[in-house]
This record gives C-alpha cells, sequence and structure tokens, in this order.
C-alpha cells in the first residue's frame, strides 16, 4: 500500500524523535553555543519590555529539543531581568515523550502540550527553532501529461497521479518538483491568529530559501550523514526546506506583521552574538574551550555554514514599534 509522503513523514519522524537521540545525527544552533539561547533570550526580553510587560505571560517554545535554548533564556533573564524570569509561564508544544522527560530535568515547572492549540489563551511570546523543518510535506512532480504526487511504499518513491484538488503553480518543466508544507502552514495561520487577538510574538528560525521555488529539498540525516529518507521509518532524521516567503505571506493574511526572514548570521550578529561569545571564551578557563567556543560562533554566523542558509522571521501582534535584529 502506497502512503502519501505526508503520511510517511510524520510517521518516521515520530518514531524517530520516540526512539532515538536526534542530537547524536544532527547538531543544532541552542547545542554549539550557550550565546544562542542568551541572545535570544534578550531579544525576548526586548519584546516583553515593548508590549508592555504583561505578567503573568505565556512563554512557549515549539520543539525545544532538550530545552537547552530555553535554559540558557532563562538564565539570563534571572540575571538581567528577573520579572520576566518571575512572570514567564512555560508551555512546551513537545510530542515526543522522550524529549519531554528530558526538557523536564531543566524546567520541571513547564507545562506540556503537543499542538499549539492547547496554549492556553493569553499574550505570548513563542520561539521555534528548527521546528517547522520536522513538519510534514507533500511533494509533486511535473511529468510530460501533468502532475503526480510522490508516495512512498515498501521503502522506495513511488508516483500516483494528484488528486483533482491540485492546483499545480505556474508552469513549470517536466521533472520539477513543488513541496506544500501544509501543516507547517497551518501552525502559522493559527499562530498569527492568535498574535492577532490576544497579543504577543512569535520568532521562527530555521533553514530555508528567502524566496519560495520549486525543488526537492527532502533530507534524511543518520548519524550526521545523508541517508535514505524512504528506509525504514523512524531509521533517520527527516526534514525539508521551510518555505519563509509561503509562511511570511499566511501571516499577513492572517493580519500579522511580519519582519524578515532576514539571513540568521546578520540577525545574530546585530544581536551582539560575537562580542556575547568572546566574553565566555575569556571565561572559558581553558584554551580549548575558548576555541570551541569561538568555533562555535563562528559556525553561526559564517554564510557558508549557518550564517546564510538559516533565517529568521518574527510574527507580531499589530502596533509594536520596530524589532531588534531586523533592521540596521
Ligand atoms: N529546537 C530544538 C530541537 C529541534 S529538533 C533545537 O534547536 O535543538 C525538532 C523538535 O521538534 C524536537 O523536539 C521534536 O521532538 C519536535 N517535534 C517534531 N515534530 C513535532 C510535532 N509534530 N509536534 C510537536 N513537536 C514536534
Amino acid at each position: 500500500m502506497a502512503e502519501r509522503l505526508d503520511a510517511f513523514m510524520a510517521r518516521a519522524n515520530a518514531a524517530y524523535y520516540a526512539a532515538s537521540d536526534p542530537f547524536a545525527d544532527f547538531t543544532t544552533a541552542p547545542e554549539i553555543s550557550q550565546a544562542f539561547g542568551e541572545v535570544l533570550g534578550a531579544w525576548v526580553a526586548l519584546v516583553w519590555q515593548a508590549m508592555g510587560r504583561p505578567a503573568p505571560v505565556l512563554v512557549a517554545e515549539a520543539g525545544p529539543g532538550r530545552g537547552t535554548l530555553m535554559a540558557d533564556a532563562r538564565r539570563l533573564w534571572r540575571r538581567v531581568m528577573p520579572d520576566l524570569a518571575m512572570a514567564a509561564r512555560l508551555h512546551f508544544i513537545e510530542t515526543s515523550p522522550r524529549l519531554r522527560a528530558i526538557q523536564q530535568q531543566s524546567h520541571p515547572d513547564a507545562s506540556w502540550c503537543a499542538r499549539l492549540e492547547d496554549v492556553p489563551p493569553g499574550p505570548l511570546l513563542l520561539l521555534a527553532n528548527e521546528f517547522l523543518d520536522a513538519l510534514p510535506i507533500r511533494q509533486f512532480v511535473r511529468r510530460a501529461d501533468g502532475w503526480r504526487e510522490y508516495h512512498v511504499a515498501d521503502g522506495a518513491r513511488v508516483e500516483l497521479p494528484a488528486p483533482p484538488d491540485f492546483t499545480a503553480p505556474a508552469d513549470h518543466p517536466p521533472g520539477s518538483v513543488v513541496e506544500q508544507a501544509t501543516l507547517a502552514g497551518d501552525f502559522v495561520a493559527a499562530l498569527s491568529r492568535r498574535l492577532v487577538t490576544q497579543g504577543g510574538v512569535a520568532l521562527i528560525l530555521d533553514y530555508g530559501p528567502e524566496a519560495s521555488g520549486p525543488g526537492d529539498s527532502l533530507q534524511a540525516l543518520r548519524g550526521g550523514r545523508p541517508a535514505d529518507p524512504f528506509a525504514e521509518a523512524g531509521s533517520a532524521d527527516l526534514t525539508a526546506h521551510v518555505d519563509f516567503a509561503a509562511l511570511a505571506a499566511i501571516a499577513r493574511a492572517a493580519g500579522a506583521v511580519v519582519h524578515g526572514p532576514v539571513p540568521q548570521g546578520l540577525f545574530l550578529a546585530r544581536l551582539g552574538l560575537a562580542q556575547r561569545a568572546e566574553r565566555l571564551a575569556a571565561a572559558a578557563g581553558s584554551l580549548p574551550r575558548a576555541l570551541a567556543q569561538l568555533a562555535g560562533t563562528r559556525r553561526l554566523l559564517e554564510p557558508d555554514q549557518m550564517g546564510r542558509l538559516f533565517k529568521v522571521l518574527a510574527l507580531c501582534q499589530p502596533g509594536l514599534p520596530a524589532l531588534e535584529g531586523f533592521t540596521d
């Protein structure tokens, strides 16, 4: 029985995140340097001030992984903005029971839910780093006689005719692949509606191009190496590029104010990541640790590493002043 690609990807990633240690297979920005979570924490604190310091305030993270980003942000708040540390009510959107248990070790006071819709109402500050890239996508391929949709059967990719309700994008030459990230779009639409009606700001960081375009971006990683995405479900981490232009359009249609996307390296540089990392390196206690700190920062900032492919997008309630990191 052929399974549609998004259904296969949902099943594969649920199995993968439930059973494996994802961080043995890939490294995310918060795991590279604590300066990442600290500067994002500082950004959130500035936004909270711009919102008029609502208290209590819901602080949510979608797909928090090991909980490292939030631990680094909260440590910073306790030091420089204790009012926010006190006002924050922490909500983690996380489906993996295994990762929930790990998150609980550093955030015993958090609440967990499986969907954004289950976060209680109220002003919200939400972070999502490398969350949307893990959500299932559909893929369509143009053939000489029309569009087909990719499915998975017996560990291999197969094509079936695209359903009648598929509206093909502007014409593409045969062989072109287009992707639809329906779940990422639904998430951003629901999030934007909520920010507009109840207040708040969301910061989305992920990898993908600024402008939408055709192309097969499905990627599978196992042990840090590219793997066969269609082999046994759950044996590798499956992700796809995030279509930032499409998500920005969805958010604007829902009434949210959108900033970005800007390249992650530029955003982090504007927030002072390099200076923060230099201070951490100076206090590292040993030369190897100081050098590791600086190398990690370069990895986050450099255009040929994570500085350019990764983007940052902010979705906001209307009426806030310009946000740090999005203007010169
Ligand atoms: N933000 C973390 C982890 C990124 S990995 C970091 O930067 O290190 C992706 C995260 O999203 C994991 O925590 C995974 O369990 C979670 N996740 C994946 N699909 C999800 C879904 N459909 N709903 C909720 N969480 C999901």
